[in-house]
């Protein structure tokens, strides 16, 4: 599982997202700074600093 945690990129933001492949992480980043934060052009340059902030999630033993 991997997480991108948007305070890494824009201070101030707790909005965060978890999925199984970097793509996907990557592809709800850009959508995310697109309709919050107003960025209409995602540069490469932005993408490379979203993958350099996901972090691999280890699975969390359920609860109980
Ligand atoms: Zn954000």
């Amino acid at each position: 599982m991997k997480t991108f945690e948007c305070g890494t990129l824009v201070p101030g933001c707790s909005w965060h997202t978890r999925a199984d492949e970097e793509a996907e992480v990557v592809r709800r980043a850009v959508d995310h700074l697109r309709t919050t934060h107003g960025e209409e052009v995602i540069r490469q340059s932005t993408i490379e600093h979203i993958k350099e902030r996901i972090r691999e999630e280890k699975p969390q033993p359920l609860a109980r």
